[in-house]
């Protein structure tokens, strides 16, 4: 049977080599990419971020992956996150910022009846690789859908980036992270 692979999609960078690392892991599977990142601020860059991820899809894979746009419930995200805006980057803070991106995806896969989930957050170097695998176990167990994570080729991604001219960000997405 095909497998229905949804991939959470941080922005369209990470999203290189994870994709093209992906479509050689399974054969010819059914891709839906979910653009879900309500961490991102302001609203005018979360929209920058995802019409670069648009552009760079259009011209890469055309009618071959499925691209389903997440809410922006920056408030939501916001009052979860809140309590921990003074852990800094890299600390529990972003644990919580995984946990909701995260959550939401499995939402969504089981939703769409997705067979397997991942996410592109494990592109960057500057994430932390074991919360994000921790996090994905938990919720894997809890809707009965398969996860799978690498460390995506980040080098990669910055050869894939340069070559289609994407925009790179230099600040990870929350006002926090913006100071
Ligand atoms: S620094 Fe990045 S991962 Fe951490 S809370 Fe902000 S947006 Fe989320």
């Amino acid at each position: 049977m095909k497998q229905k692979v949804l991939i959470h999609i941080c922005c369209a960078p990470c999203s290189t080599s994870a994709v093209e690392r992906i479509l050689t892991l399974y054969q010819n599977p059914d891709l839906i990419l979910f653009y879900y990142n309500p961490n991102i601020s302001p609203l005018l860059e979360e929209k920058k971020r995802y019409g670069e991820l648009v552009g760079f899809l259009k011209t890469s894979y055309g009618d071959r992956v499925y691209l389903e746009r997440g809410e922006y419930d920056h408030d939501y995200w916001y009052s979860l996150v809140e309590p921990l805006k003074f852990s800094g980057e890299g600390g529990l803070r972003c644990r919580m910022c995984y946990y909701i991106r995260l959550l939401k995806t499995f939402n969504t896969a089981q939703k769409l009846n997705a067979s397997s989930v991942t996410t592109t957050l494990a592109t960057s170097p500057y994430k932390n690789f074991d919360w994000l695998s921790e996090i994905g176990i938990l919720l894997s167990k809890r809707y009965g859908i398969e996860w799978f994570v690498e460390k995506w080729d980040y080098k990669r991604s910055i050869e894939l980036s340069k070559k289609h001219g994407l925009y790179r960000q230099n600040y990870c997405g929350c006002e926090f992270s913006a100071k």
